[in-house]
């Protein structure tokens, strides 16, 4: 899936299958990312995020555990 980032264009992907639903993406980028209700596995938002949430994006990328977002910049 492929974002607007200003001048620059960001490639967020989740991999559903990595992911153990533990939210810290959730906690950091809420209106990029969610998770679903029945399992907790993330939910991608939004293909647009704000220029001021990549920043948050970045940091989730960051600290998910599960290595299961993968942001190409
Ligand atoms: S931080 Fe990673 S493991 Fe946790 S819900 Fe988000 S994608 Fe899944």
């Amino acid at each position: 899936m492929v974002i607007g980032a200003g001048e620059r264009e960001v490639k967020i992907l989740v991999h559903e299958e990595k992911c153990c639903g533990a939210g810290l993406c959730v906690m950091n980028a809420p209106q990029v990312f969610d998770q679903r209700e029945e399992d907790g596995i993330v939910v991608l938002l939004t293909d647009n995020p704000p220029q001021d949430e990549l920043e948050n994006v970045r940091r989730a990328c960051r600290i998910c555990p599960a290595a299961a977002i993968e942001l190409q910049e």
